[in-house]
């Protein structure tokens, strides 16, 4: 039987292992899957655009498991009541084919792309980095901050966001953190000043520039994800130039990422060959770092299977007939006739 894990039992999962030690498990994974980067058959994700959002479909495999997710895009959803990121996704054995889990991601996703982050942030980001500034106060939010808090050290966040009550609704979450200091701005050049790492989470279908040259200052870290779709960025593109730009899959990247804006030859660097030591990441204390994060199927690769595997020991999650269990796996018309669905079937005359 496959395990099904729905919102409700994520949640669960993670209020019994506690949101830091689940996104520590969750970093760990997507780390270790990084540094064996070789080993997965890759490519960029399939995308069906439309005016107002993309659906999109991630899938990567190793020699032992397969997986997909399902997301979307849709920078209008809040409007009516939906999240702008919504997904799905499932993990297969690669040597039958069977689905082992199907699971919900979109809770999932939140952590793992701060998982993502942070392994980045980690690499590249000055290690006396201390403050951070968070520009986009939606979903994601939350979930960068207190990775980043947990895992680097940030102490102070300084937000901002076009919409108040998404920072007010920020700050209510994180009032209970003890050792966090939250500051809401009035402007994205407010938060950003002053700031050793920069956090853009926006959802706008557009050719934005959240980030403009005159933001930067020596030795910055930009954490991008928000710009992740053709036609959808954040950074001006001189940012770009003037910084050392990593990524997680190069030939999706340059059609989604920030990177969109370049040329084909303005060279990015591999992000896994710097968790891999093959290079290096920030050359000087002064030199600006970004990543131009998209989302890459290998990180929910790396989430379903710590899903699996978590869910697995503490005994989480639904058993489901997702695809037959039968005596005779030849005989799938039995299951016509279990019900005796066939009584319905007439002779066309
Ligand atoms: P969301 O809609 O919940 O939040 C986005 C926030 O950005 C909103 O509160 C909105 O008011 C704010 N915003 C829009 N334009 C702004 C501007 N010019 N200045 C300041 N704030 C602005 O979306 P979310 O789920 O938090 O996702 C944020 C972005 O991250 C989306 O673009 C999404 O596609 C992307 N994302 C990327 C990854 C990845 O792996 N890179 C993963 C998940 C989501």
């Amino acid at each position: 039987m496959t395990r099904f894990i729905d919102v409700t039992t994520l949640s669960k999962l993670v209020a019994k292992v506690g949101v830091t030690d689940f996104m520590a498990g969750m970093s760990q994974a997507v780390r270790e899957d990084f540094v064996r980067w070789p080993q997965f058959d890759k490519s960029p994700r399939s995308a069906c655009h439309s005016d107002v959002g993309v659906i999109e479909l991630m899938p990567v495999a190793d020699a032992e498991q397969y997986a997909f997710k399902y997301v979307n895009g849709h920078p209008a959803n809040t409007a009516l009541g939906l999240s702008t990121v919504m997904a799905f996704g499932a993990l297969a054995e690669v040597r039958t084919g069977y689905p082992l889990l199907l699971s919900e991601l979109t809770l999932t996703t939140a952590f793992r792309t701060a998982a993502t982050s942070t392994m980045a942030a980690k690499a590249l980001a000055r290690k006396d980095s201390r403050s951070m500034a968070m520009i986009g106060a939606g979903a994601q939010s939350e979930f960068q901050i207190l990775a980043f808090f947990s895992q680097l050290g940030i102490d102070t966040v300084r937000v901002f966001d076009v919409d108040r009550l998404a920072m007010e609704k920020l700050s209510a979450n994180l009032a209970h953190v003890s050792g966090l200091t939250v500051e809401l701005c009035g402007s994205t050049a407010e938060a950003v000043k002053g700031a050793d790492i920069v956090t853009t989470a926006t959802a706008d279908k557009t050719w934005a520039t959240i980030i403009t040259p005159d933001m930067l200052e020596p030795g910055m870290h930009l954490n991008a994800i928000g710009g992740d779709c053709p036609g959808k960025t954040e950074l001006h593109a001189d940012v770009l130039r003037a910084a050392k730009v990593f990524v997680e899959y190069e030939p999706q990247t340059r059609i989604e990422g920030d990177i969109q804006q370049l040329k084909a030859d303005e060279p990015v660097f591999d992000l896994w060959r710097v968790l891999d030591a093959q290079i290096d990441g920030r050359d000087s204390a002064e030199q600006i770092t970004i990543f131009d994060s998209v989302g890459f199927a290998l990180e929910d690769y790396s989430a379903l299977r710590y899903l699996y595997e978590l869910s697995g020991k503490l005994g989480m999650g639904r058993k489901i007939e997702l695809v037959p269990e039968m005596e005779d796996p030849k005989d799938l018309f039995r299951l016509t006739l279990d019900h005796a669905a066939t009584a319905h079937v007439s002779k066309v005359a």
